[in-house]
């Protein structure tokens, strides 16, 4: 790998890479652009096959990242940190306490939050370093988990999208598959039973789908079929990469919509779906609710204005979904548009000499 030339493509602007022995810390944090602001981002604990695949991953998700805050209209830019090591055995007080001494060393030129393998009593830990975290337990007066959020964002999203399609928003009835039934899954699908639709799940955890099918009801899958079912939306709530030439042409469904983040394997699959009539909500568009609500947090947090804001999302999807087909162009590039405009004009405005 050449990292500067990967930099260059992506238009990184920073990447650390972090080891700490006596934790036994391997890390990289990525930050893309901090026009905005500050670079926010998940912390991901993953036993990746590969060091690559870990600083891949670190570069994929903080571009994401700068996309999804300058979508939710939020003040902030993009990073992310991926912590190398399984999150069922590495874990530790003394990881992400040495975790949070390289995060402060930062000066808040990142932020960091709760990601894939990772839970807020981590984000405990790695407060004890430093204050620049957000999504901390909400009995220490943080905002707690944020799934729950993220989850009403998805259904919001999913109402843009049947609105764009009927007219209506209504969900009744609406046949869904749901591809992971984890933090955010989980609520997806109660939230889905509560508004009448009928949900398909499948998830890799046995224990997972047995928390789930034991208290809603709904049909299982195999992780491997859940692609083939028959449904009106896939709701991908798992890991990324899985909208790919081996899924695609598997797909039932006439819309794609979910929390994972980086749906799409590769932009051109985006493309293809278009091409297919399939409409696919933007990731990280319709999974800002995560997002909005830890960095809520910087403002003393306020569930009801976090769900005032992940409630938006409905309105900014259904106008990207607007422009997607004035413009003749896949959702995901006038969702790419609609970020960029807003990184560039705010940018601009903000060269002026103030003094303050
Ligand atoms: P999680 O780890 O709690 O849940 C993921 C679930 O997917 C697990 O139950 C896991 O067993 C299952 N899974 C893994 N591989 C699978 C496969 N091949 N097939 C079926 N199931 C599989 O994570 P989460 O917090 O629920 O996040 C889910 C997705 O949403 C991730 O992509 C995450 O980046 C994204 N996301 C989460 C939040 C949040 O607030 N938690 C916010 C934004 C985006």
């Amino acid at each position: 790998m050449n990292i500067f030339e990967k930099l260059r493509d992506s238009n990184h602007e920073q990447v650390m890479f972090l080891r700490e022995p006596v934790s036994g810390l391997k890390a990289v944090i990525a930050i893309h652009d901090t026009t905005l602001g500050p670079a926010i981002g998940g912390v991901r604990m993953w036993k990746y096959e590969g060091e690559e695949n870990a600083v891949e991953d670190a570069l994929k998700l903080s571009r994401a990242m700068t996309f999804k805050a300058a979508g939710a209209g939020l003040n902030f830019g993009g990073g992310q940190t991926v912590v190398l090591g399984d999150p069922r055995k590495d874990k530790s007080e003394a990881l992400f306490r040495a975790l949070g001494r390289f995060i402060d060393s930062f000066g808040g030129r990142y932020i960091a939050a709760e990601g894939v393998g990772t839970t807020y009593e981590d984000m405990d830990y790695i407060r004890m370093e430093t204050r620049y975290v957000v999504g901390i337990p909400s009995s220490r007066g943080g905002s707690g988990d944020p799934s729950p959020m993220c989850a009403y964002g998805v259904v919001r999203g999913l109402e843009a999208c049947q609105a764009f399609r009927t007219g209506s928003d209504d969900l009744s009835g609406l046949r869904v598959a749901v591809q992971g039934v984890g933090k955010v899954g989980s609520i997806i699908v109660k939230m889905l039973i509560e508004r009448g639709a009928k949900v398909t799940i499948a998830d890799v955890d046995e224990q997972a789908i047995r928390r789930i099918s034991e208290s809603f009801d709904v049909k299982v899958f195999s992780p491997e079929e859940i692609f083939d079912v028959d449904c009106d939306v896939f709701c991908p709530c798992a890991l990324g990469g899985i909208i790919n030439d081996s899924t695609i042409k598997r797909l039932k469904c006439s819309i794609v919509a979910g929390a994972a983040n980086n749906q799409l394997e590769e932009s051109r699959h985006g493309d293809l779906l278009h091409e297919l009539g399939i409409l696919y909500a933007p990731d990280y568009i319709i999974n800002a609710g995560g997002l909005i609500n830890v960095t809520d947090e910087i403002y003393g947090y306020d569930e009801k204005r976090a769900l005032r804001k992940t409630a938006a999302i409905r309105d900014v999807l259904y106008r990207i979904l607007v422009s997607s087909r004035e413009e003749g162009i896949p959702t995901y590039k006038a969702a790419d548009k609609f970020a960029m405009q807003r990184i560039e004009k705010v940018g601009r405005v903000r060269r002026s000499f103030v003094s303050s």
